[in-house]
């Protein structure tokens, strides 16, 4: 059963190969990114899916993003992937940290998903599949720390954590499921090309795991593969 997916972040890496495989199966997708002019690949992906509309948003832009709600209000949101991110600078170790860039990273990454969901939530309430994910990181997983540094990022990921798992209690009476994501380490901008896998792989497990994706499932962490990371 296809529907509707709403993709931040759909100009590049991850989010363009989610618009890709999604509008594939015939899913109307609702793709956004904060620099429409510029996106020459996701345009020219509209001209082959006619199911892909496109939308200018910077998910740090909240009257933008409260004036496109009203845009498309009442109209179902199956699944609402927040998947934008700003990794901020690289190789940030203890007595090098950059305060104006930790909290550049943190309005991208922790509370614009959650001004997205807040934005959206009747959206997905109005929906069949009712399911809100963010992609998040295992570098966000406190349990999985055994490295240190990355004071900025990491902690960015932890904190998103924490608002899905709150989402997830706070949103269940309206029968929607939150999840975190995690995507690999993938060959994109971000990632870089020494990275495990293409954007393709990663796309093709996470959109299993979004499919799957349902009450008893909300308030948990997943891997690509579909394995679950402790918090
Ligand atoms: P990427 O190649 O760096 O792409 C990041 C995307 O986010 C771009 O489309 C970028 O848009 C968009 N973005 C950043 N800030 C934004 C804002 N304020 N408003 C709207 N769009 C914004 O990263 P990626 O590898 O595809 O990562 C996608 C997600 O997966 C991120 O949340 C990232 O943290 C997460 N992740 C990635 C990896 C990995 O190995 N790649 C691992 C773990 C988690 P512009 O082009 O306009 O900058």
């Amino acid at each position: 059963m296809s529907g509707t997916i709403m993709i931040t972040g759909s100009n590049r890496g991850i989010g363009l190969e989610m618009c890709r495989q999604f509008a594939a199966d015939g899913w109307r997708v609702l793709a956004c990114c904060r620099d429409l002019p510029n996106a020459s690949e996701l345009r020219s992906l509209r001209g082959q899916y006619p199911n892909l509309r496109l939308f200018q948003l910077d998910v740090t832009d909240y009257a933008h993003m409260a004036a496109l709600a009203k845009a498309l209000q009442g109209e179902p949101i199956d699944i609402l992937l927040n998947n934008a991110g700003y990794y901020g600078p690289k190789g940030v170790s203890f007595g090098h940290v950059d305060r104006d860039e930790w909290r550049r990273v943190l309005e991208s990454n922790t509370i614009a998903p959650y001004m997205m969901a807040e934005t959206f939530v009747d959206n997905v309430a109005a929906s069949a599949r009712r399911v809100i994910a963010v992609m998040s990181s295992k570098v966000g997983s406190i349990a999985d720390n055994s490295s240190g540094g990355g004071y900025i990022y990491r902690s960015s990921k932890t904190a998103v954590n924490q608002v899905v798992k709150s989402l997830s209690i706070d949103l269940s009476e309206r029968g929607i499921s939150v999840i975190a994501l995690h995507p690999g380490w993938v060959k994109t901008d971000m990632g870089g090309p020494g990275a495990l896998i293409s954007a393709e792989e990663s796309v093709a497990g996470l959109k299993r795991v979004l499919l799957d994706t349902d009450l008893p499932r909300s308030g948990h962490f997943y891997n690509y593969d579909g394995g679950e990371i402790p918090w």
